[in-house]
């Protein structure tokens, strides 16, 4: 199965369908723009299914620099394994 890491801001836009987290940090047009880049990459990624343990930390990396698979965020952060179904 293939499996591939998403930051936390793609993953509050999978899981909530939540994309207030991208604009703490960027100008407007630059939301706009990284919104539309990860509704695109979210698209190309689904049908996917979360593929981490919140209580025992399997799946989760803390301040990894792993390519987003979605946003291509490579800024330090936490990093969530999800799976393509
Ligand atoms: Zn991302």
């Amino acid at each position: 199965m293939e499996s591939f890491w998403l930051c936390e801001d793609c993953l509050q836009a999978v899981a909530y369908d939540d994309y207030s987290a991208v604009s703490l940090h960027s100008s407007e047009a630059e939301v706009e723009q990284r919104i539309t880049r990860m509704h695109t990459a979210l698209r190309a990624l689904l049908p996917l299914s979360a593929d981490f343990d919140p209580e025992s930390g399997i799946g989760i990396e803390t301040f990894s620099t792993r390519t987003c698979e979605c946003c291509h965020d490579t800024l330090h952060g936490t990093r969530h394994r999800f799976t393509r179904l």
